[in-house]
C-alpha cells in the first residue's frame, strides 16, 4: 500500500491542484516519447554548380533547389543534404525538436509549481 504524505496544512484545492499538475506533467512526459523524428538543426535549400565542365549549370542554370540541414555539434555545423523523399520527415523532425524544447520548459513550470507546493518528490515518476 502506498500511502502519500500531504502536510497537514494542506487543504482540499491544493490538493486538486497537485494531482492536476502532475497530470498534465505525465501526458507531456508521454508525448516526449513520441518525438522521434526529432533534428535539433535548420533546414534550408539552395542551387549548386556541378562538376560536369559543360553542364548548363555553369552558364546560370544551376542544379536544385536542394534541401539540406544544418546541424550545429561541438560549435562546429555541419550541413547535410537531404534525400527529396526524406525532406517531410526531416521537417517534422525540426518542428519536433521545437515541440521538445516547449515541453521541457512546461515541465519545469509544473516542477517548480509542485516545489512551491512541498509535492515535488524524488519518488515521482
Ligand atoms: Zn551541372
Amino acid at each position: 500500500m502506498l500511502y502519500i504524505c500531504y502536510a497537514p496544512s494542506m487543504n482540499q484545492s491544493q490538493r486538486v491542484k497537485i494531482k492536476a499538475l502532475r497530470g498534465e506533467r505525465q501526458k507531456l512526459l508521454q508525448e516526449l516519447s513520441s518525438l522521434s523524428l526529432l533534428i535539433r538543426g535548420s533546414f534550408f535549400q539552395r542551387f549548386s554548380t556541378c562538376s560536369r565542365p559543360n553542364c548548363s549549370c555553369h552558364k546560370g542554370e544551376k542544379h536544385g533547389p536542394r534541401a539540406y540541414v544544418a546541424v550545429t555539434q561541438e560549435k562546429a555545423q555541419k550541413q547535410h543534404y537531404i534525400p527529396k523523399q526524406q525532406v517531410n520527415a526531416v521537417q517534422k523532425g525540426i518542428l519536433q525538436y521545437h515541440r521538445l524544447l516547449e515541453i521541457v520548459l512546461r515541465v519545469t513550470v509544473i516542477n517548480l509549481e509542485l516545489m512551491r507546493l512541498k509535492a515535488l518528490e524524488e519518488a515521482d515518476r
